[in-house]
């Protein structure tokens, strides 16, 4: 069969996940358009093996070299056709091929840092769902963007909608002419309502029930001590070049309106759609054109109303602790993303409560300076040293660790 010319070559980093699996969906919609070249995970041997058999990728990789004798016997003779690659570096590597035109940056944590990164200098076109790198090494990632040539679409479906509500043309990293805010909503989590002292003793499971998105736990986690927007607004600082005064957090529970843009002449935008993350997914892999990306229509009658309110920063210690984080700038947020992935993994073991995330992140951002802006190297360096502070801080050991094994 000819492949046509126009088709574009698609690598999802983190295809097991549920952005990735969502990318999946809204790629296969499309064959004429998008051909699947890539697909990569870190340990999930047997999902990864059942997407190679189904989609037929050229190629496919595992972060953990541990797992790839178990994919290569779980695919027996069945996927000659598809290159299996693992250990450090094959992400980079999938994400840099020449066959490859988009990369879909899936992967959770400071894990995908690195493979982002080599999109962006490769000068691909890097749909960008992995928030943790732009918190962590933001200035690195757009100035690689920049030099490359790559284009930059936001999967977060906040930043997502708010670079929808932007005029044409608009500059990454640079708001435009006219810009005054912009409204990043936020859904509350599942304890928007619960009571703080009732927080005490919250349950990993109760924590990953969003009740209107279907996450990985860790945004999940994110989600429930409103970590995930405060990530998020360092994200939305970097991605629009804002000050923190042009960012205003609102709580809107139906997840309908994504983010709004308000401007000086008194108009706001706002992207509205179900909450399903094919919508951002379809939007970025097609712009500036659109297509069908399976989500169901909304029915603005069925939805009813649309409420917003402030966050309570007091109950939830994260967004406050992401928020002096943001305006300290330099390594702060690089600390403050390792802190936090580790008390939340240390949280989802049920080593530590929920209030504990916060305690073990301000702790931390305490005793690590968060330093001046650096290279790679520093931010490496940060972000070791914030794990390490909160593995003592929740272990009372001094266990070491690093960006490589942060989702070990
Ligand atoms: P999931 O936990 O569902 O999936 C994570 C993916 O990353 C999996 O494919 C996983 O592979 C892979 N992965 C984990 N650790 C590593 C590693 N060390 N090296 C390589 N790959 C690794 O996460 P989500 O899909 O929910 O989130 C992915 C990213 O997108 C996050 O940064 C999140 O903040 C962001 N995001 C997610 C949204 C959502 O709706 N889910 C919305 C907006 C942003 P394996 O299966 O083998 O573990």
């Amino acid at each position: 069969m000819n492949t046509p010319v126009a088709q574009i070559g698609v690598a999802v980093l983190g295809s097991t996940g549920s952005v990735g699996e969502s990318t999946l969906d809204v790629v296969a919609r499309h064959p004429q358009r998008f051909r699947l070249v890539a697909i990569a995970a870190n340990t999930n041997a047997a999902k990864l093996a059942r997407q190679i058999l189904t989609l037929r990728p050229a190629y496919a990789a595992l972060a953990d070299p541990a797992a790839l004798p178990q994919l290569r016997e779980l695919l027996g003779g069945a996927a000659s056709g598809t290159r299996l690659l693992a250990g450090p570096g094959a992400l980079e590597e999938l994400a840099c091929l020449g066959e490859v035109q988009c990369v879909m940056a899936a992967i959770v944590g400071a894990a995908g840092l690195a493979s982002t990164l080599a999109a962006a200098s490769a000068g691909k076109r890097l749909l960008l769902a992995n928030k943790e790198s732009l918190v962590m090494a933001g200035p690195l990632l757009m100035a690689a963007v920049q030099r490359s040539g790559a284009t930059l679409l936001p999967i977060d479906s906040e930043h997502n909608a708010i670079f929808q509500c932007l005029p044409a043309g608009s500059v990454p990293g640079l708001p435009p002419a006219g810009l005054k805010r912009v409204l990043l909503t936020a859904s509350g989590g599942p304890f928007r309502d619960l009571p703080r002292a009732a927080l005490e003793t919250v349950t990993p499971e109760a924590a990953c029930a969003h009740p209107n998105w279907v996450m990985g736990r860790k945004i999940s986690v994110d989600s429930a001590t409103l970590m995930n927007k405060g990530l998020e607004l360092i994200e939305a600082r970097v991605l629009f070049g804002l000050s923190a005064q042009q960012i205003e957090i609102l709580v809107h529970p139906q997840s309908i309106v994504h983010s709004l843009v308000e401007y000086v002449d008194g108009s706001m935008l706002a992207q509205l759609s179900a909450p399903d993350m094919r919508t951002p997914i379809a939007h970025a892999l097609a712009w500036p054109e659109r297509i069908d990306s399976g989500v169901e229509f909304l029915d603005l009658l069925k939805v009813g109303r649309l409420d917003f309110a402030a966050p309570d920063l007091e109950k939830f210690r994260c967004l406050a602790l992401a928020q002096a984080a943001g305006r300290a700038g330099g390594l702060h947020p690089v600390v403050l993303n390792a802190a936090n992935e580790v008390a939340v993994q240390a949280f989802l073991e049920r080593r530590l409560n929920f209030p504990g995330i916060a305690a073990v992140i301000e702790a931390v951002m305490e005793r690590v300076s968060g330093g001046a802006p650096g290279g790679l190297a520093e931010v490496l360096a940060a972000d070791a040293e914030g794990r390490r502070h909160a593995r003592e801080r929740i272990f009372g050991t001094k266990r070491t660790g690093s960006v490589r094994d942060a989702h070990a």
